[in-house]
C-alpha cells in the first residue's frame, strides 16, 4: 500500500507544479504580467525532476499512468539539465534585433514583416538578417543537444531517439514509412502547386526561399472571407450546433480584453483540468486568425470536458497526439465547403479551398521531412546543417537556409505529435461524416459523441482510439488520399 501512498503525493505534487507553471505562462502570454518567471516555480519544485526521480518512474512504468508520469518527469529531468542553455538562447533570441530603413527591429518580428514585405529583393534581405541572429546561438542550442544526448544515454536508453520513441510510445519506425509513403505520393502534385501560387506573388520557383513561402500564406485576398467581427460569432454558432453553449461553460474562460502585452496568436492555457480553461485571443481577423482560434477552441473543448474523477496522468499527460487531433478537427472544419456557407456564408469558396488545401500540403509535407530529419539529427549532430538542407529542400522545393538546422525543431519530437494528429484527425472526421453526415458539425449527436470522447482526457493513445472506431489502428492512407485527391474536392 505504501507504493500507491507514494504515487498519489508525487502525483499531487506534480499537479500543483503543472497548475503554478501554467498559470504563470497564461499570465505572462495574456498580458497580464510584464515578464514569465518560471525559474524560481522549477526552484520550488526541484524535488520531482531528480536523476533519482527520473530512475524510480522509469523502474515503475509498469502501466499507462506509470509510463505517462516516468515521460513526463523523465523529459522535465533533461530540461532542468539544459535550463542555463535554453535560458541562454531564448534570452538571446529575445533581445536581438537587426537594422531595418535606418531602425532597430526584434528578431521575433522577423518573420511577421517577411510574411507581409511584397518586395521579394528585400524580403531575401530580411532572410538574411533573420540567419545571421539565428546563428549567432547554434553553439549553444549544439551543447543543449549535446546534454540530452548523453543524459538519455546515463538512463539506460539507445539514445535520444529511442527514449523519445520509448517514452512517448511514438512508433517512430511506422511513423516514418507513414510519412515517406506521403511524401512519395505528392511529389509530383506539390512542386505544380508551389510554382502556380508562386506565381501570384511574382516569384520564379528557382528563386524561392523560405521567407517567400511565408509571404505566399500571408494571402491578404482572402482576408474578406473571415472578418475580424464575424470571428468568436463563428466559434459560438459552430459549438451551438453541437449542442454546446459557451456561454454557460463556467470552467472555460474566454480571455478577449484587448492589452498591449498580449500574445496575437490565439492560444489555451489548461491550468486546472478540467475546472479551469483558459482561451485567450486578441482578435484580428483574416483565416490564420480563424484557424488559431478553432485549433485552440479545440484543445480548449477537450480539456474542458474532461472527467474530473481520471487521475492527473489521464488528465492532464498522456498521449498529446490526442488533443492536437481534436484541435486539428476543429481548424479544418475551415477546410468543409459547408461549413463555409453555413456559418460564414461564404458562397463561393473554391478559390479558398484550393489554396487551403495546398497550404496543409505544404504542412504535411514539412513535418514529414522534419521527422525524417530530426531522427538524423539526434543521431549525429556534425553535419546535421548539410542534412537539413538536403531533406528539406527536397520535400519542400525553396531554398533551404542551413543556420535554422537546430532552431527549426522541437523537443522530443512533438513533429511526431503533430503527425500522428494529423493522421487520426483524417480518421476521426471520416468516422463523423459516416455516422453524423458531412454536415456533422450541426449535429447534437456528434457533439455527444465528441463530448464523449473528450471525457476520456488523455488515457488512450490516437491508435487505440482509432481502433475503437473500427480502424486498424493509426491508418496515414486516409490523410494521404485526401492530400493526392486535392483537385477534386
Ligand atoms: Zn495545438
Amino acid at each position: 500500500m505504501k507504493s500507491k501512498t507514494v504515487t498519489h503525493d508525487f502525483e499531487q505534487d506534480a499537479e500543483a507544479f503543472h497548475q503554478e507553471l501554467h498559470r504563470e505562462y497564461y499570465l505572462a502570454e495574456a498580458g497580464l504580467k510584464k515578464e514569465l518567471d518560471i525559474t524560481p516555480i522549477y526552484d520550488r519544485w526541484a524535488h520531482l525532476f531528480t536523476e533519482e526521480a527520473a530512475r524510480r518512474w522509469l523502474g515503475a512504468a509498469h502501466d499507462r499512468e506509470g509510463r505517462y508520469l516516468a515521460e513526463w518527469v523523465t523529459l522535465e529531468y533533461l530540461e532542468s539539465l539544459a535550463k542555463g542553455l535554453t535560458e541562454r538562447v531564448s534570452n538571446a533570441m529575445r533581445t536581438a534585433t537587426v537594422e531595418w530603413d535606418g531602425e532597430q527591429v526584434p528578431y521575433h518580428n522577423l518573420r511577421p514583416m517577411m510574411a507581409n514585405e511584397t518586395d521579394m529583393t528585400r524580403r531575401h534581405r530580411l532572410e538574411e538578417l533573420e540567419r545571421g541572429i539565428t546563428a549567432s546561438v547554434n553553439e549553444a542550442r549544439v551543447e543543449r543537444l549535446r546534454t540530452f544526448h548523453q543524459a538519455a544515454m546515463d538512463l539506460g536508453f539507445d539514445g535520444y531517439v529511442a527514449l523519445c520513441d520509448d517514452l512517448r510510445a511514438l512508433r517512430l519506425n511506422l511513423l516514418t514509412g507513414q510519412m515517406q509513403f506521403l511524401l512519395h505520393e505528392t511529389r509530383e502534385l506539390f512542386p505544380q502547386l508551389l510554382e502556380e501560387y508562386l506565381s501570384h506573388i511574382h516569384v520564379p520557383i528557382e528563386a524561392a526561399a523560405t521567407c517567400d513561402t511565408l509571404a505566399l500564406f500571408r494571402a491578404r485576398r482572402f482576408d474578406a472571407l473571415f472578418p475580424e467581427e464575424e470571428l468568436l460569432a463563428a466559434l459560438r454558432t459552430t459549438l451551438a450546433g453541437m449542442g454546446i453553449d459557451l456561454s454557460t461553460q463556467s470552467n472555460l474562460q474566454l480571455d478577449t480584453e484587448p492589452r498591449p502585452l498580449k500574445t496575437p496568436r490565439a492560444f489555451c492555457v489548461p491550468i486546472r483540468v478540467p475546472e479551469e480553461i483558459k482561451l485567450v485571443i486578441k482578435p484580428a481577423g483574416g483565416p490564420d486568425d480563424y484557424g488559431s482560434l478553432f485549433h485552440e477552441g479545440g484543445h480548449a473543448e477537450h480539456f474542458a470536458h474532461v472527467d474530473p474523477g481520471l487521475p492527473f496522468p489521464f488528465r492532464r499527460l498522456g498521449d498529446n497526439s490526442v488533443t492536437e487531433g481534436y484541435a486539428f478537427l476543429f481548424e479544418y472544419l475551415m477546410l468543409s465547403e459547408s461549413w463555409l456557407a453555413q456559418v460564414l456564408g461564404v458562397e463561393d469558396s473554391r478559390d479558398y479551398l484550393r489554396f487551403a488545401r495546398f497550404q496543409k500540403l505544404w504542412f504535411l509535407r514539412r513535418y514529414g521531412s522534419k521527422l525524417i530529419y530530426e531522427q538524423e539529427l539526434h543521431n549525429e549532430v556534425e553535419g546535421a546543417d548539410d542534412r537539413y538542407v538536403s531533406i528539406l529542400t527536397d520535400a519542400l522545393v525553396v531554398t533551404i537556409a542551413a543556420e535554422n538546422y537546430l532552431a527549426d525543431t522541437d523537443d522530443a519530437f512533438y513533429c511526431a505529435q503533430y503527425l500522428r494528429a494529423w493522421i487520426f484527425e483524417a480518421q476521426l472526421r471520416r468516422f463523423l461524416e459516416d455516422r453524423f453526415g458531412t454536415e456533422w458539425f450541426a449535429s447534437p449527436d456528434a457533439g455527444d459523441h465528441l463530448i464523449s470522447l473528450w471525457r476520456r482526457g488523455q488515457e488512450l493513445p490516437v491508435e487505440e482510439l482509432a481502433r475503437e472506431m473500427g480502424y486498424d489502428g493509426l491508418d496515414a492512407t486516409y490523410l494521404t488520399q485526401e492530400l493526392i485527391d486535392f483537385g477534386e474536392h
